[in-house]
């Protein structure tokens, strides 16, 4: 007998960085600058207390929504940090990951043939999570000559002036591309003019560099521009910038219809999030902001190495200013996926071919800087030579 799938399952191609993989399994020498989490281990406080509530024995369900500690520690943490107001008793869903929260959110809002659009290059899991709801995908490139923002010209060209929901992702996955509030604007207006309902993936928010004064960045969301806050629903959580990707914790923003509808599904599919990462989760929140400082820190000391090598290399790169990622273009002649292949293939090096993350990725490289200096410096010394050798 054989499976008969759904034509929604058949239609998502697999990942497309599979066979790169498998070239990686035949070296024991490949240093990976190819995954996007933090090489760091969860700060020890928030160990301790996933530890601890074990060691109490907590070890059931919690609310559906998470438990009521964490959400208005949630609400409180954005609060301060990012100007967002959301009521924790109502505005704030704590998830799976912030995965499950993009999912959920895709099959809230998105009914058979709906339109998405989605900002592209971008993180590769809002594809596969669109067509799986039954909506459509509109591509929205973005281009290097923009920095890799989105800009209104983009999303007239793309003609989503059509479509019913649009995706962001910044900082992004993977260019590293930031928007800052006035580049936000003209977007913000966007959408509210072509009543556009928006999913705004700010796992990165932690992660912006810059330096000082106008350049000087820190994250603004889209849901703290007027008008904006009723139709956007704000993704978040503790993989990237608190070092917790295993333990699988993230969190929903958004008006009480949206999340009580996000939480309909959340509870017959989920139940509740981890209960031991909500405890490591809370503590994160309350006492491991000096841990967060010190991985940017860290983070953005690769960043300006990483980028100053490839400019020495002669490969061009925009000056990514977030998440832990850059963008180099492959020299002239050269597609993605023959330099990722060729760069693994002689000197052990991986990295992630861009158009894997869909239009506007193409002729570039993601290259992720959540690897120690000493592997960076050797790795980027392995790209010097492969492209002394064959460019
Ligand atoms: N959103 C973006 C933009 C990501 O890059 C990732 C992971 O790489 C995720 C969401 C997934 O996050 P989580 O581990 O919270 O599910």
């Amino acid at each position: 007998m054989t499976f008969e799938l759904s034509e929604r399952v058949q239609e998502v191609p697999p990942s497309g960085i599979r066979r790169f993989f498998e070239i990686a399994e035949e070296r024991d020498d490949v240093i990976s600058l190819g995954v996007g989490e933090p090489d760091f281990s969860t700060p020890w406080a928030a160990r301790d207390a996933a530890i601890a509530s074990l060691e109490r024995g907590q070890t059931s369900y919690t609310a559906n929504r998470g438990t009521r500690e964490l959400r208005e520690a949630i609400g409180e943490y954005v609060g301060d940090r990012f100007d967002l107001e959301y009521d924790p008793a109502e505005e704030v869903l704590v998830t799976a990951g912030a995965s499950e929260a993009v999912d959920l959110s895709f099959r809230a809002f998105v009914d058979p043939g709906d339109t998405v659009a989605i900002a592209q290059p971008s993180y590769i899991s809002y594809e596969p999570g669109v067509i799986f709801a039954g909506g459509e995908v509109l591509s929205v490139p973005t281009t290097e000559a923009d920095e890799f923002r989105l800009t209104v010209d983009a999303l007239e060209a793309a003609g989503a002036d059509e479509a019913d929901v649009l995706v962001l992702c910044y900082p992004n996955n993977p260019t590293g591309a930031i928007m800052r509030e006035r580049d936000l604007e003209p977007i913000a207006e966007f959408a509210r003019e072509h009543d556009l309902t928006v999913l705004s993936d700010e796992i990165y928010a932690e992660l912006t560099y810059g330096g000082d004064g106008e350049d000087g960045v820190d994250h603004t969301s889209i849901a703290t521009l007027p008008g904006m806050r009723e139709r956007t629903i704000v993704f978040n959580g503790f993989s990237k910038a608190h070092a917790m990707t295993g333990l699988r914790l993230g969190y929903a923003l958004g008006p009480s219809e949206a999340i009580g509808a996000m939480n309909k599904i959340h509870q017959y599919t989920m139940l509740s999030a981890p209960t031991t990462a909500q405890h490591a989760a809370l503590e994160a929140l309350e006492s491991c902001e000096s841990d967060v400082r010190d991985m940017v820190d860290q983070y953005d000391r690769r960043r300006r190495f990483v980028l100053s090598r490839f400019r020495e290399i002669g490969m061009d790169v925009f000056e990514a200013k977030g998440a832990f990622y850059c963008f180099p273009e492959v020299p002239e002649g050269w597609t993605a996926e023959e330099f990722a292949e060729g760069v693994l293939r002689e000197e052990g090096v991986a990295v992630v071919p861009g158009d894997v993350f869909g239009p506007g990725g193409e002729g570039h490289l993601r290259i992720s800087y959540a690897t120690g200096l000493e592997d960076l410096r050797k790795a980027l010394a392995r790209i010097e030579t492969f492209v002394e050798d064959n460019v």
